[in-house]
């Protein structure tokens, strides 16, 4: 499924693409929305520490005729009617953009004014989302929160049969940094009554979002083997939480306050096409379900899993004020998510319930198998009882004021350049 835009050999003109550990070589090339402040909103394409700007891009060279219906929408900044063409005319868009950005490209010169730093770039959400589902795929996460409430069985038995979601709330989205207030909700304490007051279990949740390219009519299902398809490009999503509050509200219907003040995305949309060389099979451990007819497909066998590596980096402001970096809380990896991206999206629509293109997926908490590879601090600190000590000495089991969290994620083996996401960055006000 690789083909020339992913050669390990290609080299872009833009120089600090070839940094080594640079997110954005270029056989990356992911999207994202735009300003230079007092400008107009573009959507670019990030290459190296720059932008090329689409909207000035489009018309600064004769593109091939593959490309221009791609580069037509894009450079009048309407990312969803991108994310909803064909996927060949996708990939054919990329395929266009590896040739013009390499090193030796004739349209160097001519592309070379339509660059921005990324530095003085404000980034904006990417796209339109219409709607925001949250999955619950992180087998580990699932296990260990629910041994904290249910020690003898800490998987619900639907879990290995259904993928477990929620509807989410898509307008309080926002691109990192963002600054996250800290949620008024009940709390319920040993006291008869609950109260209102600020979450004091303000956590994070390390997850993937993935943007829906071509969605499906009400009442039309999409099924396994167009599900691939149907997937554009993915991100990385910090799904906030104040534990105390979901605690109380939670049962019978699922989160609602405890998750809706914020959720934040990184900026970057690495497509589907980006991650070809990072996939990887599908497989259920022993003993375990095999999963329902519609859930299954040798596509998905084969390749249904992406290979990501994912962390989570925490700075405190007095970390901050003494000039220390974010320190690393942990480190997992998205293939060892229960489901696949593609079951999401047929499980999703299976009722006929209609997707759209610009709808967000998360993919739940993305825990690893041992002790200290939690997604959440709820993990990490054991449901609040075991503080993690930071390298300032200061104590955490939830996020205080000042707090900036930093989820960063990458792909990288042996044979194929190394990708990145950039970042999901967020602090907590207040
Ligand atoms: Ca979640």
């Amino acid at each position: 499924m690789t083909d020339m835009t992913h050669d390990t050999t290609l080299t872009s003109w833009v120089a600090s693409a070839q940094t080594p550990g640079c997110d954005f070589p270029i056989q990356n090339l992911p999207f994202g929305r735009f300003r230079v402040p007092g400008g107009p909103e573009s959507l670019g394409v990030a290459i190296g520490d720059a932008i090329l700007d689409l909207r000035a891009a489009a018309t600064a060279i004769t593109w091939h005729t593959d490309a221009q219906w791609g580069l037509t929408l894009l450079g009048a900044n309407d990312m969803n009617a991108f994310m909803a063409l064909p996927k060949i005319m996708r990939r054919s868009l990329r395929e266009e953009l590896s040739l013009a950005l390499r090193t030796g490209s004739p349209h160097e010169h001519a592309l070379h004014t339509c660059l921005v730093p990324q530095s003085q770039a404000q980034m904006q959400l990417p796209c339109h989302i219409g709607d925001y589902t949250d999955f619950y795929t992180g087998i580990h996460h699932a296990t260990t929160v629910g041994k904290l409430f249910r020690p003898d069985s800490p998987l619900l038995p639907n879990y290995k049969w259904v993928p477990i979601g929620y509807h989410g709330r898509g307008s309080s989205i926002r691109v990192g940094p963002q600054s996250v207030k800290r949620p008024l909700g009940q709390l319920k304490g040993d006291a008869a009554s609950p109260e209102l007051g600020l979450a004091r279990r303000l956590d994070y949740e390390l997850e993937i979002g993935a943007f829906i390219s071509q969605g499906n009519e009400l009442g039309d299902s999409i099924t396994m083997d167009q599900a691939e398809d149907a997937l554009f490009g993915l991100c990385l999503l910090n799904d906030w939480s104040a534990r105390d509050v979901q605690a109380w509200e939670y049962q019978p219907l699922g989160p609602f306050l405890s998750k809706s003040f914020a959720t934040t995305i990184s900026p970057w949309i690495v497509t589907m096409e980006a991650l070809d060389p990072f996939r990887v099979p599908f497989t259920r451990p022993e003993g375990d379900p095999q999963p329902l007819a519609y859930l299954d497909s040798p596509i998905n066998r084969e390749r249904g899993g992406v290979d990501i590596q994912l962390e989570v980096w925490l700075q405190t402001a007095a970390m901050r004020q003494a000039g220390q970096p974010e320190v690393r809380l942990m480190r997992s990896n998205f293939r060892d998510a229960y489901w696949t991206l593609a079951q999401l999206v047929a499980h999703h629509t299976i009722n006929g319930c209609n997707l759209g293109s610009g709808d967000l997926f998360g993919s739940g908490t993305q825990s690893g198998p041992n002790p200290g590879e939690g997604g959440s601090l709820l993990e990490l600190s054991h449901g609040g009882q075991a503080p993690l000590t930071l390298p300032d000495g200061s104590r955490r089991t939830f996020l205080e004021a000042g707090d900036t969290v930093v989820m960063r994620a990458f792909c990288e083996r042996t044979g194929a350049a190394r990708i990145g996401f950039g970042e999901a960055r967020g602090t907590i006000v207040g």
